[in-house]
């Protein structure tokens, strides 16, 4: 077990999402730390980011099968399901197991995070800084500063998103939002407003239809053809140990692992179910169809006008760009790295990470007692890293990467 020595804590995990969340549960459950040694720092709470996204955008299922969760044993949500009759709440797929409804997956994370007393680990604060030391780890946050044998990096996105051009001006108005702007609640749209939502996604889509009810008006701005795959990426990426090596003949963090992942993933698609009712939308016309791009969108009191590039123009009440994340390096605890750190960066300033243990690399190459979980550990893990199936693959790693070290140090000690 590691135990802090002149430190706060063994282990802090900055960020308390699924990764983060996972990655404790596999700590304690590998006795590698107990919960007194252990800080999980976020200023949302456990899984409350995600759990936020899934209704700003009305998702009521999961994309991912019911073998993809935060415990250990893959069959626990299936388990937890059974022992509720909650086994309807586990809804077809058409690749693979069933998927279960945002609800019961969860109402399971929510049982495992208590059967472990995650919350007494949490420390609600926003890390603003981590600087690595050869013995320690010294982490900067809003409520302190606090010292770690180890830390891992769970942020997801941490915050970024991407959205048109045309909107960088509108959007602090109270007429155009993002979808993930922690501010918007699909609640807060009235009944009988007229709404854009710009996008052609998953996300777009199951916004779309969240709120395509009688009495209001809903435009999908999508340009480009929707595009149907049933999840993110080809199934052979889930196997990672295989196919990573395509990645993983590269050097790290350079723009040839970015680009192979980039084109592995299916960003963009929709998986069948949510491309079947908003099909159906559109045939109902609950659902207006614009597929010309927006060139202007100007706001005049409360409302936004927007000018197509076809010539159409709409008066819209809200208008919701639904159009994606935006890098996971330009975070601040990332980009903090890029200039002046003993951490190395590479192409658009993603993380050198050890490709067995998702360490980041010093400057002269070697490990450091920061390792990165998440989106941010892509070019080692591929196109499903931020995935929950990535979660799992890097609590894989980073706990058999303590172990081993534990081990070295215990062997160092006897000498
Ligand atoms: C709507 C939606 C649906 C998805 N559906 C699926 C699915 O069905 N199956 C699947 O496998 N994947 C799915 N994903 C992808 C992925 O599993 C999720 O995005 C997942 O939430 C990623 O987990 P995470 O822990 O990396 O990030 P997050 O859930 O975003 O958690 C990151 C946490 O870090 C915290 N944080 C960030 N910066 C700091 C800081 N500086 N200091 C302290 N804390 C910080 C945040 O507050 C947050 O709580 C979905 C994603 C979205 C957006």
């Amino acid at each position: 077990m590691i135990r802090e020595a002149n430190t706060d804590f063994a282990i802090t995990i900055v960020g308390g999402g699924i990764h983060g969340v996972h990655l404790a549960v596999r700590l304690l459950e590998a006795d590698m730390v107990d919960l007194q040694s252990l800080a999980i720092i976020d200023p949302t709470g456990l899984l409350e980011a995600f759990r936020r996204k899934c209704e700003q955008c009305g998702m009521a299922e999961l994309r991912s099968p019911y073998v993809h969760h935060v415990d250990t044993d893959p069959f626990s949500l299936r388990d937890f399901a059974r022992a509720r009759g909650r086994e309807d709440e586990l809804v077809p797929s058409t690749v693979g197991a069933e998927r279960p409804t945002t609800s019961l997956f969860f109402d399971h994370a929510g049982w495992v995070c208590d059967r472990y007393d995650l919350e007494s680990a949490l420390v609600n604060a926003r890390v603003t800084a981590v600087d690595p030391g050869s013995q320690s780890v010294e982490i900067e946050t809003t409520v302190g500063r606090y010292c770690t044998e180890y830390c891992l990096l769970a942020t997801g996105h941490g915050g970024s998103f991407t959205f048109p051009a045309w909107a960088t001006d509108l959007l602090s108005t109270e007429a155009v939002t993002h979808v993930w702007d922690t501010g918007f609640a699909p609640e807060s749209i009235g009944q009988e407003a007229t709404v854009g939502i710009v996008g052609g996604s998953i996300t777009a889509a199951q916004l779309a239809t969240t709120l395509a009810q009688p009495g209001r008006e809903v435009v999908l701005f999508a340009r480009s053809p929707f595009r149907v795959e049933a999840l993110e990426a080809s199934t052979d990426w889930m196997h990672f140990t295989g196919v990573g090596k395509k990645l993983q003949e590269h050097p790290p963090a350079s723009r040839v692992r970015e680009e192979l992942v980039a084109k592995a993933r299916y960003d963009g698609t929709m998986p069948p179910y949510v491309f079947r009712r908003l099909k159906r939308a559109l045939e109902r016309q609950s659902i207006e169809l614009e597929r010309s791009d927006i060139s202007v969108a100007t706001e005049a009191g409360g409302t936004v006008v927007v000018t197509c590039q076809d010539g159409s123009a709409f008066c819209l009440d809200k208008l919701i760009c639904a159009t994606g994340f935006g890098s996971p390096y330009e975070s601040d605890l990332f980009q903090q790295h890029r200039q002046e750190s003993t951490l190395q960066t590479g192409y658009r300033g993603a993380p050198a990470l050890e490709d067995e243990t998702l360490r980041w690399l010093h400057q002269d190459g070697t490990p450091s007692r920061i390792s990165v979980s998440g989106v941010g550990a892509q070019q080692v893990l591929g196109p499903f890293a931020r995935n929950v199936i990535g979660a799992r693959r890097a609590g894989e790693l980073i706990v058999d990467s303590l172990e081993a070290n534990l081990e070295l140090e215990s062997q160092r000690a006897k000498v």
